[in-house]
Protein backbone atom coordinates (compact mmCIF):
# COMPACT_ATOMS: atom_id res chain seq x y z
CA UNK A 1 0.00 0.00 0.00
CA UNK A 2 1.13 3.86 -0.58
CA UNK A 3 -1.14 4.95 2.07
CA UNK A 4 -2.31 3.14 5.21
CA UNK A 5 -4.32 4.75 7.74
CA UNK A 6 -6.04 3.25 11.12
CA UNK A 7 -8.09 5.46 13.61
CA UNK A 8 -7.23 8.50 12.27
CA UNK A 9 -8.79 11.41 14.41
CA UNK A 10 -8.31 14.88 13.80
CA UNK A 11 -10.03 17.70 16.54
CA UNK A 12 -9.07 21.10 17.02
CA UNK A 13 -9.74 23.26 19.78
CA UNK A 14 -10.73 26.44 19.59
CA UNK A 15 -10.97 27.88 23.23
CA UNK A 16 -14.21 25.74 24.52
CA UNK A 17 -15.38 24.51 21.41
CA UNK A 18 -13.90 21.35 19.70
CA UNK A 19 -14.43 20.77 16.42
CA UNK A 20 -13.74 16.94 15.35
CA UNK A 21 -12.72 17.04 11.32
CA UNK A 22 -11.32 13.44 11.43
CA UNK A 23 -13.25 10.45 13.39
CA UNK A 24 -11.44 7.29 12.98
CA UNK A 25 -10.79 6.83 9.48
CA UNK A 26 -9.31 3.97 7.96
CA UNK A 27 -8.09 3.78 4.84
CA UNK A 28 -6.01 1.92 2.37
CA UNK A 29 -4.79 3.11 -1.42
CA UNK A 30 -2.68 0.86 -3.57
CA UNK A 31 0.26 1.89 -5.47
CA UNK A 32 -1.13 3.54 -8.82
CA UNK A 33 -4.39 4.07 -7.63
CA UNK A 34 -6.77 7.34 -8.54
CA UNK A 35 -9.01 7.67 -5.44
CA UNK A 36 -11.79 11.03 -4.95
CA UNK A 37 -12.40 12.10 -2.23
CA UNK A 38 -16.48 13.84 -1.86
CA UNK A 39 -18.20 15.15 0.60
CA UNK A 40 -19.73 18.37 1.59
CA UNK A 41 -17.81 21.23 2.91
CA UNK A 42 -16.46 21.03 6.48
CA UNK A 43 -16.47 17.04 5.92
CA UNK A 44 -12.94 16.97 6.22
CA UNK A 45 -11.87 16.31 2.87
CA UNK A 46 -8.78 19.36 3.14
CA UNK A 47 -7.99 17.61 6.44
CA UNK A 48 -7.53 13.85 5.44
CA UNK A 49 -5.47 15.28 2.22
CA UNK A 50 -3.48 17.52 4.28
CA UNK A 51 -2.42 14.49 6.81
CA UNK A 52 -1.48 12.14 3.52
CA UNK A 53 0.79 15.00 2.48
CA UNK A 54 2.72 15.94 5.48
CA UNK A 55 1.25 19.13 6.07
CA UNK A 56 -0.87 18.29 9.34
CA UNK A 57 -0.72 15.74 11.68
CA UNK A 58 -3.69 14.02 13.02
CA UNK A 59 -4.68 14.20 16.85
CA UNK A 60 -4.70 10.10 17.30
CA UNK A 61 -4.35 7.06 14.63
CA UNK A 62 -1.31 5.81 12.34
CA UNK A 63 -0.76 7.07 9.04
CA UNK A 64 1.91 5.54 6.84
CA UNK A 65 3.25 6.54 3.93
CA UNK A 66 4.70 2.96 2.31
CA UNK A 67 7.25 2.38 5.51
CA UNK A 68 7.37 5.58 6.58
CA UNK A 69 5.24 6.91 9.69
CA UNK A 70 3.90 10.14 9.12
CA UNK A 71 2.20 10.75 12.45
CA UNK A 72 5.64 10.61 14.91
CA UNK A 73 8.10 12.21 11.94
CA UNK A 74 9.60 15.19 12.33
CA UNK A 75 9.03 18.32 10.73
CA UNK A 76 12.29 17.76 8.60
CA UNK A 77 11.32 13.83 7.48
CA UNK A 78 8.31 15.49 6.59
CA UNK A 79 9.69 18.57 4.51
CA UNK A 80 12.06 15.60 2.72
CA UNK A 81 8.08 13.61 2.40
CA UNK A 82 6.84 16.50 0.60
CA UNK A 83 9.50 17.74 -1.45
CA UNK A 84 10.99 14.59 -2.61
CA UNK A 85 7.74 12.41 -3.05
CA UNK A 86 4.80 14.70 -2.86
CA UNK A 87 3.10 16.56 -5.79
CA UNK A 88 0.22 19.18 -4.64
CA UNK A 89 -1.92 21.16 -6.82
CA UNK A 90 -4.60 23.46 -4.88
CA UNK A 91 -7.45 25.19 -6.49
CA UNK A 92 -5.38 28.53 -6.90
CA UNK A 93 -2.34 28.21 -9.74
CA UNK A 94 0.22 30.12 -7.90
CA UNK A 95 2.32 30.42 -10.88
CA UNK A 96 4.84 32.88 -11.94
CA UNK A 97 4.00 35.25 -14.15
CA UNK A 98 7.12 36.58 -15.21
CA UNK A 99 8.15 33.31 -16.13
CA UNK A 100 6.97 31.65 -19.27
CA UNK A 101 4.66 28.39 -18.95
CA UNK A 102 8.03 26.13 -19.63
CA UNK A 103 9.76 28.17 -17.37
CA UNK A 104 7.32 27.69 -14.86
CA UNK A 105 8.14 24.01 -14.94
CA UNK A 106 11.43 24.07 -15.49
CA UNK A 107 12.50 26.20 -11.93
CA UNK A 108 10.64 23.36 -10.14
CA UNK A 109 13.12 20.73 -11.97
CA UNK A 110 16.00 21.86 -10.87
CA UNK A 111 15.43 21.05 -7.11
CA UNK A 112 13.86 17.72 -7.85
CA UNK A 113 16.15 14.35 -7.06
CA UNK A 114 14.71 12.73 -10.32
CA UNK A 115 13.35 14.94 -12.51
CA UNK A 116 10.74 14.51 -14.97
CA UNK A 117 11.04 16.23 -18.33
CA UNK A 118 9.17 19.50 -18.18
CA UNK A 119 8.23 19.62 -22.03
CA UNK A 120 6.84 15.78 -21.55
CA UNK A 121 5.01 16.88 -18.18
CA UNK A 122 3.49 20.23 -20.37
CA UNK A 123 2.66 17.75 -23.36
CA UNK A 124 0.70 15.05 -21.21
CA UNK A 125 -1.11 17.97 -20.11
CA UNK A 126 -2.11 19.19 -23.10
CA UNK A 127 -0.23 22.23 -23.66
CA UNK A 128 2.61 21.58 -26.02
CA UNK A 129 1.57 24.69 -28.05
CA UNK A 130 2.13 27.01 -24.57
CA UNK A 131 5.03 26.74 -23.91
CA UNK A 132 6.54 30.32 -24.17
CA UNK A 133 3.22 32.02 -23.23
CA UNK A 134 3.23 33.33 -19.80
CA UNK A 135 0.43 32.75 -17.32
CA UNK A 136 -1.72 35.89 -17.83
CA UNK A 137 -2.23 35.01 -21.20
CA UNK A 138 -3.44 31.49 -20.29
CA UNK A 139 -7.22 30.85 -19.50
CA UNK A 140 -7.70 29.54 -15.93
CA UNK A 141 -7.93 26.03 -17.02
CA UNK A 142 -4.97 26.21 -18.80
CA UNK A 143 -2.85 27.51 -16.08
CA UNK A 144 -4.25 25.11 -14.03
CA UNK A 145 -2.90 22.55 -16.49
CA UNK A 146 0.61 24.20 -16.01
CA UNK A 147 0.19 23.55 -12.27
CA UNK A 148 -0.95 19.80 -12.72
CA UNK A 149 2.43 20.26 -15.06
CA UNK A 150 4.62 21.40 -12.76
CA UNK A 151 3.69 19.19 -10.05
CA UNK A 152 4.81 15.67 -12.13
CA UNK A 153 8.20 17.44 -12.57
CA UNK A 154 9.70 16.19 -10.00
CA UNK A 155 8.51 12.80 -10.61
CA UNK A 156 6.26 12.29 -7.62
CA UNK A 157 5.10 9.20 -5.67
CA UNK A 158 1.62 10.50 -4.94
CA UNK A 159 -0.04 13.71 -6.74
CA UNK A 160 -2.99 15.10 -4.11
CA UNK A 161 -5.00 17.78 -5.38
CA UNK A 162 -7.31 19.88 -3.17
CA UNK A 163 -10.26 21.22 -5.25
CA UNK A 164 -7.81 21.58 -8.81
CA UNK A 165 -11.24 23.00 -10.26
CA UNK A 166 -12.77 25.38 -7.98
CA UNK A 167 -12.19 28.07 -9.70
CA UNK A 168 -13.48 26.78 -12.64
CA UNK A 169 -16.68 26.07 -14.66
CA UNK A 170 -17.88 22.73 -15.39
CA UNK A 171 -16.51 21.87 -19.22
CA UNK A 172 -12.85 23.75 -18.30
CA UNK A 173 -12.82 22.07 -14.97
CA UNK A 174 -13.36 18.70 -16.94
CA UNK A 175 -10.25 19.12 -18.91
CA UNK A 176 -8.38 19.72 -16.22
CA UNK A 177 -9.41 16.65 -14.32
CA UNK A 178 -8.99 14.58 -17.72
CA UNK A 179 -4.99 16.17 -18.00
CA UNK A 180 -4.90 14.57 -14.04
CA UNK A 181 -6.18 11.04 -15.11
CA UNK A 182 -4.01 10.87 -17.70
CA UNK A 183 -1.02 11.42 -15.56
CA UNK A 184 -2.15 8.62 -13.33
CA UNK A 185 -2.77 6.35 -16.17
CA UNK A 186 0.66 7.05 -18.33
CA UNK A 187 2.78 7.47 -15.39
CA UNK A 188 0.95 5.59 -12.67
CA UNK A 189 1.55 8.14 -10.32
CA UNK A 190 -0.99 7.50 -6.99
CA UNK A 191 -3.63 10.32 -7.13
CA UNK A 192 -6.07 11.29 -4.62
CA UNK A 193 -8.32 14.43 -5.17
CA UNK A 194 -10.72 16.46 -3.84
CA UNK A 195 -13.39 17.76 -6.27
CA UNK A 196 -16.87 18.96 -6.53
CA UNK A 197 -16.73 18.52 -10.60
CA UNK A 198 -19.01 15.24 -11.21
CA UNK A 199 -17.15 14.50 -14.83
CA UNK A 200 -14.03 12.68 -12.00
CA UNK A 201 -16.69 9.77 -11.28
CA UNK A 202 -16.24 7.60 -14.14
CA UNK A 203 -12.34 8.20 -14.42
CA UNK A 204 -11.45 7.66 -10.95
CA UNK A 205 -11.12 3.90 -9.36
CA UNK A 206 -12.52 4.85 -6.62
CA UNK A 207 -14.89 7.45 -4.71
CA UNK A 208 -14.64 7.95 -0.88
CA UNK A 209 -17.68 9.64 0.17
CA UNK A 210 -16.96 11.90 3.56
CA UNK A 211 -19.53 12.91 6.10
CA UNK A 212 -18.90 14.27 9.42
CA UNK A 213 -15.24 13.47 9.80
CA UNK A 214 -15.76 9.78 8.16
CA UNK A 215 -15.81 8.07 5.88
CA UNK A 216 -19.69 7.49 5.18
CA UNK A 217 -19.69 5.39 1.33
CA UNK A 218 -17.74 3.68 -1.15
CA UNK A 219 -17.56 3.19 -4.99
CA UNK A 220 -15.16 1.39 -7.03
CA UNK A 221 -15.02 1.20 -10.99
CA UNK A 222 -14.36 -1.81 -12.15
CA UNK A 223 -13.78 -0.27 -15.72
CA UNK A 224 -12.41 3.44 -15.73
CA UNK A 225 -13.69 5.57 -18.55
CA UNK A 226 -10.46 6.88 -20.72
CA UNK A 227 -9.62 10.33 -19.98
CA UNK A 228 -10.03 11.12 -23.81
P1 LIG B 1 -13.60 19.97 3.85
O1 LIG B 1 -12.29 19.94 3.14
O2 LIG B 1 -14.41 18.73 3.64
O3 LIG B 1 -14.39 21.21 3.56
P2 LIG B 1 -12.01 20.43 6.22
O4 LIG B 1 -11.11 19.27 6.36
O5 LIG B 1 -11.46 21.69 5.64
O6 LIG B 1 -13.31 19.99 5.42
O7 LIG B 1 -12.61 20.80 7.65
C1 LIG B 1 -13.22 19.83 8.51
C2 LIG B 1 -13.68 20.55 9.78
O8 LIG B 1 -12.55 20.99 10.51
C3 LIG B 1 -14.51 21.78 9.51
O9 LIG B 1 -15.50 21.87 10.51
C4 LIG B 1 -13.53 22.91 9.63
O10 LIG B 1 -14.15 24.09 10.03
C5 LIG B 1 -12.58 22.39 10.70
N1 LIG B 1 -11.22 22.93 10.54
C6 LIG B 1 -10.40 22.73 9.51
N2 LIG B 1 -9.22 23.34 9.69
C7 LIG B 1 -9.30 23.94 10.91
C8 LIG B 1 -8.40 24.73 11.69
N3 LIG B 1 -7.17 25.03 11.26
N4 LIG B 1 -8.84 25.18 12.90
C9 LIG B 1 -10.07 24.88 13.33
N5 LIG B 1 -10.96 24.13 12.65
C10 LIG B 1 -10.59 23.67 11.46
P1 LIG C 1 -11.86 30.70 -20.50
O1 LIG C 1 -12.49 29.80 -21.51
O2 LIG C 1 -11.21 29.95 -19.36
O3 LIG C 1 -12.72 31.84 -20.03
P2 LIG C 1 -10.56 32.74 -22.05
O4 LIG C 1 -11.86 33.05 -22.72
O5 LIG C 1 -9.93 33.72 -21.14
O6 LIG C 1 -10.64 31.35 -21.28
O7 LIG C 1 -9.51 32.37 -23.17
C1 LIG C 1 -9.84 31.57 -24.29
C2 LIG C 1 -8.55 31.24 -25.05
O8 LIG C 1 -7.85 32.45 -25.40
C3 LIG C 1 -7.59 30.42 -24.20
O9 LIG C 1 -6.99 29.42 -25.03
C4 LIG C 1 -6.56 31.41 -23.75
O10 LIG C 1 -5.32 30.80 -23.58
C5 LIG C 1 -6.53 32.41 -24.88
N1 LIG C 1 -6.14 33.74 -24.37
C6 LIG C 1 -6.81 34.48 -23.46
N2 LIG C 1 -6.17 35.66 -23.24
C7 LIG C 1 -5.06 35.63 -24.01
C8 LIG C 1 -3.96 36.53 -24.22
N3 LIG C 1 -3.87 37.70 -23.59
N4 LIG C 1 -2.99 36.17 -25.08
C9 LIG C 1 -3.05 34.97 -25.72
N5 LIG C 1 -4.04 34.08 -25.55
C10 LIG C 1 -5.04 34.41 -24.73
Amino acid sequence: MVFHARGLSKTYVMGEVEVHALRDIDLDIREGEFVVLLGPSGSGKSTLLNILGGLDAPTSGEARWRDHDLVNAGEAELTRYRREHVGFVFQFYNLIPSLTVLENVELVQEIAEKPFDPRAALALVGLTERLDHFPSQLSGGEQQRVAVARAIAKSPDVLLCDEPTGALDYDTGKLVLAAIARVNEQLGTTTVIITHNAAIAGMADRVLKLGGGRIVGEERNECRLSPE
